[in-house]
């Protein structure tokens, strides 16, 4: 092989994970490839994964677009704007988006480029002694070799024989980004983050939506308070959400499907126009490796890694959504930062017990930490503050008052263990609580903070200081 060929890393996968893991590993002097196989919808190599094609960044372009055409129609009478004759253009909204994840692809090519980050685009396999296979999309093969491996293959969602994905009216959370018309009826099994963001997108376009979900509990992973505001609200703006329901069958018939499914009342069928299964996603192993290079998996399919992130091979490590823990796109990346720095030999720490993590929902749900049903199963000892944003005089003037703020502390050193906020800019709100509980911070520290007002952000502070009862803007009870 020559030294074209040969590299200090390899990565395979180039999603939040993997480009970060070589961007990282470049800006620390290693010789550093990338091998990735999504093609963008010009059928041209488009970096950055299942998060900036078909994830993360798609979603919330949709999310906004729909958010400004539902306020629009809804939410500025209060205000006393009246508007009239809104049309949503559905083929602008997708163009948009698709725009948008175009400049962020390249970005990232650009950063590849400007690193002298070797970039293939195909299908990576590991085979023995640490050489990996790159199969081209025309089935062109070649193979490269480094000293180390990072496998960063990411995920893809979860397909159910009762509804087989057709592309047509049956569709996975990728299929969901790229309807070119509102659907008039919208079906979605699962409602777990994908189901209610995206059903969520259509609703406010003017679909109807109905999401099966087969669990008896909604959110489970959710603060139990704040999942019971959040299907309030969602019920509110017409998201029909049928609990502990099974879908038996979905068969496309012309233009429309029909969904039959059972639940606790019994037998059901709904013709709808379009059905999306969101059900959950699982790790991209399949052909990842050759039975020469048996890299061991969990009991649930996930690479199994060490604390360094190394799997059963020497040197070769994984990370993101291939691994155990959240699938999220900053967990992801901060794996590819911390594996990266391992290689070059320093000794990185991920902090997994701070993890934000968001639903992008109106209203939106952040969180980080412990639940209070979590914390209470557990025996600990807690003490809890809350704040609702109608007593924020910044949340009254945006006319967006829905929600609330919960600081769970311990009782015994009153370090925070848990924030929960359901409400306006709860993404970025929860950064502050992020932080706040990466230097193991106090529901008092919190609270001794001064806050510009009037600010979204005075609401985590007056939760903070509801803890001990001090909350100046609503009783302490
Ligand atoms: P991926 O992003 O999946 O990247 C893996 C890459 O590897 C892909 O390009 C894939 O094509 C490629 N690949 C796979 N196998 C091979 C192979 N053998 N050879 C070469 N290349 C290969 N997370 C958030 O944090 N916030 C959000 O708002 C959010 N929204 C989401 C919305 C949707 C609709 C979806 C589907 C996901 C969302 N996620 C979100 C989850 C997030 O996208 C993932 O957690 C994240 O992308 C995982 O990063 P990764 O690098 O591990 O894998
Ligand atoms: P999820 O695990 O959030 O939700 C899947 C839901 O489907 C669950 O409620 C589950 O009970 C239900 N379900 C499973 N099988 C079912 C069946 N046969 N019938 C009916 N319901 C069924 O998974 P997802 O929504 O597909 O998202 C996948 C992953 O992507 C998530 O784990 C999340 O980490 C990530 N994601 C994150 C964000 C974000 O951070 N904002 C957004 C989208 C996706």
């Amino acid at each position: 092989m020559n030294s074209d060929n040969k590299f200090d890393v390899i990565v395979i996968g180039g999603g939040p994970g993997g480009y970060v893991a070589a961007i990282r590993c470049a800006q620390l002097g290693l010789k550093t490839a990338c091998v990735d196989e999504f093609t963008g919808k010009d059928n041209k190599p488009s970096l950055g994964g299942t998060c900036l094609n078909v994830g993360c960044i798609p979603s919330k372009a949709l999310l906004e677009s729909s958010h400004h055409y539902e306020q629009l129609n809804h939410g500025l009478d209060q205000h006393g704007i009246k508007v009239s004759g809104v049309k949503i253009d559905v083929p602008t909204m997708i163009k948009n988006k698709d725009d948008i994840v175009g400049r962020l692809t390249g970005g990232i090519s650009g950063l590849f480029k400007a690193n002298k980050i070797s970039s293939f685009h195909g299908r990576g396999k590991l085979l023995a002694g640490k050489n990996v296979e790159i199969t081209s999309a025309d089935g062109e093969v070649s193979s490269i070799s480094a000293n180390n491996i990072i496998l960063a293959a990411g995920s893809r969602p979860i397909h159910i024989p009762s509804a087989p994905i057709d592309n047509k009216c049956i569709v996975d959370s990728t299929g969901a980004l790229n309807f070119d018309k509102t659907p008039k009826t919208l079906g979605v099994i699962g409602a777990g983050v994908i189901g209610l963001e995206l059903g969520s997108v259509w609703s406010r376009l003017g679909s109807e939506v109905v999401l099966l979900e087969a669990q008896d509990t909604f959110l489970p992973a959710v603060d139990l308070k704040v999942a019971a505001e959040a299907k309030r609200q969602f019920k509110k703006q017409g998201l029909d959400i049928k609990m502990s329901a099974r879908v038996t069958k979905a068969t496309t018939k012309g233009n429309k499907v029909l969904v039959e499914y059972e639940d606790a009342s019994g037998d059901h069928s709904i013709e709808l126009d379009k059905l999306i299964v969101a059900v959950g996603r699982r790790p991209n192993t399949d052909n990842l490796f050759a039975p020469e290079a048996p890299v061991e998996l969990d009991e649930r399919g996930f690479v199994e890694v060490d604390e360094i992130w190394q799997t059963n091979q020497p040197s070769v490590y994984a990370i993101g959504d291939l691994i155990r823990g959240p699938m999220l796109a900053h967990k992801a990346s901060e794996e590819g930062v911390a594996v990266a720095e391992v290689i070059y030999g320093e000794e990185p720490e991920i902090n997994y017990d701070v993890i934000p993590s968001v639903i992008y929902t109106n209203p939106e749900i952040a969180s980080v930490g412990q639940t209070e049903q979590h914390l209470k199963s557990a025996g600990e000892k807690i003490k809890i503050g809350t704040f609702p944003f109608a007593a924020s005089g910044r949340a009254q003037a945006l006319g967006d008052t829905n929600g609330m703020v919960k600081v769970i502390a311990s009782e015994e050193t009153d370090q925070i263990l848990g924030v929960h906020i359901i409400g306006p800019q709860a993404s970025e709100l929860i950064a502050e609580a992020v932080l706040a509980m990466e230097y193991s911070a106090s529901s008092e520290d919190l609270a001794l903070t001064i806050h510009a007002h009037p600010t979204l952000s005075e609401a985590l502070r007056e939760a903070a200081l509801a803890v001990d009862k001090k909350a100046i803007h609503i009783p302490n009870r």
